[in-house]
């Protein structure tokens, strides 16, 4: 994953550099209307501020709900 943080504090994000550009883009394009969206410029704008965005699991291992045993309910 590549993400990277917009001027407005937007966090945005995408598999690669290209999608990135496209997330870019579509953001500018709704956010940003009043500003020039030229997409080379964009593009350079992310191949130099993207970082990786490293996978987290929502879960470490081992340490999901506690399965429970409680009473019956009937
Ligand atoms: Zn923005």
């Amino acid at each position: 994953m590549k993400a990277m943080l917009c001027g407005c504090g937007r966090h945005l994000e995408a598999a690669n550099d290209d999608g990135l550009v496209r997330e870019t883009l579509a953001h500018r394009r709704q956010e940003h209307a009043t500003s020039v969206t030229d997409e080379k410029l964009v593009r350079r704008v992310v191949a130099e501020n993207a970082y990786r965005l490293e996978h987290v699991a929502p879960y470490a291992d081992g340490e999901g709900p506690d399965e429970e045993f409680g009473p019956e309910p009937y």
